[in-house]
């Protein structure tokens, strides 16, 4: 096989045994000599036409076949884009593998037919060389020149076997009339080629390549190779570079702020308080529920701190190697120590934090302990003149090892809680900002904060980008105050099914349904106040709803539960009254009214008969066992059923009384699809009772006022609710 390099480095040819030559880059310049210039006279046949014919500059002819049409060899490669190094490296690499296989520069491949009319016929032949017993090297006389061949090139063949080769040439011989002491002399011999025997071992050096590339990339990522697995992975932010989060970016928590922002001045000016002679405390967790701002507070904190921040997630130092996590843990406090002032902060903490000694016979857990071991170890090793601290984020304090949390390790505990209206507020200004939109972003905000009871800051900020989503959608040049009820409406109950068609009747029993619900909220003085009722499928299984305000309340009064109990059974009650048989798409507001019963019974001890006992088990170590008796268990089972009973009794009895009521309700929703509170106020009349929505008081007030602190805003439902 021949591979040629010409005077440019772009130029390279490669020739197969068969004298096939590729191109290897798409235009090639061939000038120098080509081996068909050894080709003897008259050989056309097989090695193309003789060079003597064609001058040497002229685009070479590959070699069996003469009639191929490369392009113009002449021309300059065009300029080779980067990338075509390695693809030029991987063929230069390939080719000196494959040259070194491949038989030597000079030697042309024959036939039988060929080597016997063209040279052996024409006595041009000294001997013969068998190689490994299936090819033959071709030696000619040294007077071949004078006959138009190059003695120095050597032509072989292939055999299928010795013994018909030798056969063959006996024949030929004799055919020839040569005599028996005159015939040509055949040795054999075996030759190892260093090519061959590389591809042998090919397999083999492939895979100890991949384990040598496998342990210089390191199965954690974490560079360094297999031996580097246990470097910690944690990244180092400094204030300069990644964080652009401030607290200014973070609404709302402001205790939560306050508390971090200390930790930030412990390490700026620690003299102050080593002055006083007080220690540095050296953790902080940061709890709450998902999407409360945990991480987000970490990052300002990186931005504010003004020193390097390490941040790591728990789960990163879970490998499947024993003795990384301890491993990595023991690096990353040693790497936060050499730059230490430093904060370390460890995302999602449960990983490894949970309490130890659970389940251990699982098999893993082992691992897992280990490493909370080893933090709570180098918690206890650095000095808190080291000016180390360590955040640590949560969503389950509960589950944590006590250990973690004794003062000393994390000493504080900040709890970060879902806004309340105010902080709501702050969020969206925060996310509205971006926001192309021509509305007042102040009315907007406490709108909005006031239409989202209960929801996160990343709920928040997933209303503000699904509004301007359904703005892009319907091609606005900016985003309404409707797209933002659209996002809202869709966070809670699902995008419209516009495809599901309900059968008429299936309509009806939805609107029924739902006017239950309205006006059995309508008639109970407790209820949330109604926001709208739609008969709009949405969702997986929504086939409608009924969307109330409930207020930030943190405490409930046990009337305030049985007329929430009463309102969500209104849908089947409904159903009940106005048609002979009831459906399945209730549920889901019996699985609500069946938690809030068992909830009353064994968790806030509301029952008489149960008594002042909470079964409730937050950490879930009862798993398999329920922490009360047989006897006790029956008496929940029966209370609870009582309590939904009595309830739905109740529910029954004031639904017949307003069964006209449920009529008009129904038939506009029917006719409508969508009623709003106005609607319903134009039917049956103001709601019986003093009504203090959280809407009317957040967004009907004075926009002067700061709602940073709404004065009497958290104590206004004087509508004799308990607080
Ligand atoms: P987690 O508490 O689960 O760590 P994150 O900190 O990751 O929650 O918050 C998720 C997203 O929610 C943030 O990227 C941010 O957009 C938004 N968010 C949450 N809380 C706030 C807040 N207080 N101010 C502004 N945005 C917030």
């Amino acid at each position: 096989m021949l591979s040629r390099l010409s005077s440019t480095a772009s130029r390279y040819t490669v020739r197969s045994t068969t004298g096939l030559r590729r191109t290897l880059l798409q235009k090639r310049l061939y000038t120098e000599k080509k081996p068909e210039e050894n080709v003897p006279k008259g050989f056309e046949g097989f090695f193309g036409k003789s060079n003597k014919q064609k001058p040497a500059t002229e685009k070479p002819k590959p070699t069996n076949n003469a009639n191929s049409n490369k392009p113009n060899d002449q021309q300059k490669p065009p300029e080779m884009p980067n990338n075509m190094n390695l693809i030029l490296g991987t063929t230069v690499g390939t080719y000196f593998l494959y040259k070194a296989v491949a038989p030597s520069d000079n030697a042309r491949e024959l036939t039988w037919q060929s080597f016997r009319t063209q040279l052996l016929d024409k006595g041009l032949v000294e001997r013969l060389e068998v190689l490994n017993r299936n090819r033959v090297r071709v030696h000619l006389r040294n007077d071949a020149n004078s006959l138009g061949v190059s003695p120095a090139t050597s032509f072989y063949f292939s055999i299928g076997s010795v013994e018909a080769f030798e056969r063959s040439l006996d024949e030929a011989q004799k055919e020839l009339g040569i005599p028996s002491n005159e015939r040509l002399p055949v040795a054999y011999h075996d030759e190892i080629s260093i090519g061959q025997t590389v591809l042998h071992f090919a397999p083999t050096l492939l895979i100890i390549g991949v384990i040598y590339y496998m342990t210089k990339k390191g199965p954690g990522g974490a560079g360094g190779g297999i031996f580097g697995v246990g470097k910690s992975k944690a990244k180092m932010f400094n204030q300069e570079n990644q964080v652009s989060v401030k607290f200014k970016d973070v609404a709302g928590a402001d205790e939560a702020k306050l508390e971090i922002m200390e930790f930030v001045n412990f390490l700026k000016n620690p003299q102050i308080y080593e002055k006083l002679g007080a220690t540095i405390p050296k953790g902080a967790i940061l709890s709450g529920p998902p999407g409360t701002g945990k991480t987000l507070l970490a990052k300002a904190t990186a931005g504010e701190a003004g020193v390097p921040f390490y941040s790591v997630s728990g789960s990163e130092f879970v490998e499947m190697f024993v003795g990384v996590g301890p491993s990595r843990v023991r690096d990353l406090f040693a790497t936060a120590k050499k730059n230490s002032p430093c904060i370390i902060f460890v995302d999602e903490i449960d990983a490894i934090g949970k309490a130890r000694g659970k389940g251990g016979q699982m098999g893993g857990n082992d691992e897992r302990e280990s490493t909370l071991n080893q933090l709570l170890v180098e918690m206890d090793g650095f000095d808190s003149n080291q000016h180390v601290v360590v955040l640590a984020g949560t969503n389950r304090p509960d589950v944590l090892d006590p250990a973690l949390m004794r003062p000393g390790r994390f000493d504080r505990h900040i709890s970060i809680d879902r806004p309340d209206i105010g902080g709501r507020a702050d969020i969206i200004r925060v996310h509205l900002k971006p926001i192309k939109t021509k509305v007042d972003t102040e009315q907007l905000a406490r709108k909005l904060a006031a239409l989202t009871p209960g929801f996160s800051g990343a709920d928040l900020h997933n209303i503000c980008n699904e509004a301007a989503l359904i703005a892009a959608r319907h091609l606005k040049e900016e985003v309404e105050e409707k797209d933002f009820e659209d996002a809202i409406e869709r966070v809670i109950a699902g995008l419209e099914k516009k495809s599901r068609v309900l059968s008429p009747e299936e309509k009806k029993t939805v609107a029924y349904h739902e006017a239950g619900h309205a006006v059995a909220g309508w008639y109970l003085e407790h209820a949330d106040p109604l926001l709208k009722v739609s008969v709009i499928p949405r969702g997986s299984a929504a086939l409608g709803y009924a969307q109330y305000l409930p207020k930030d309340q943190y405490l409930y009064s046990k009337k305030q539960l049985l007329d929430r109990m009463c309102m969500t059974l209104g849908g089947r009650v409904s159903e009940q009254i106005f048609f002979d048989s009831i459906t399945t798409g209730a549920q889901d507001d019996l699985q609500k009214v069946t938690k809030i019963a068992y909830a009353q019974v064994t968790t806030y001890g509301m029952n008489d008969k149960v008594g002042p006992l909470s079964f409730s088990d937050p950490s879930g170590e009862q798993q398999f066992q329920k922490p009360f008796s047989e006897q006790t268990g029956t008496l929940i089972d029966n209370e609870a059923r009582t309590l939904i009973t009595d309830a739905y009794a109740r529910t029954l009895t004031l639904l017949t009384e307003k069964k006209g009521d449920i009529e008009k309700v129904a038939q506009l929703l029917l006719e409508k699809e969508v009623l709003t509170r106005e609607d319903m106020e134009n039917l049956l009349g103001r709601r019986p009772f003093v009504e203090h929505t959280v809407y009317d008081e957040y967004v009907r007030r004075p926009a002067t006022q700061s709602e940073e602190a709404p004065p009497d805003f958290p104590k206004a439902n004087d509508d004799g609710t308990v607080q």
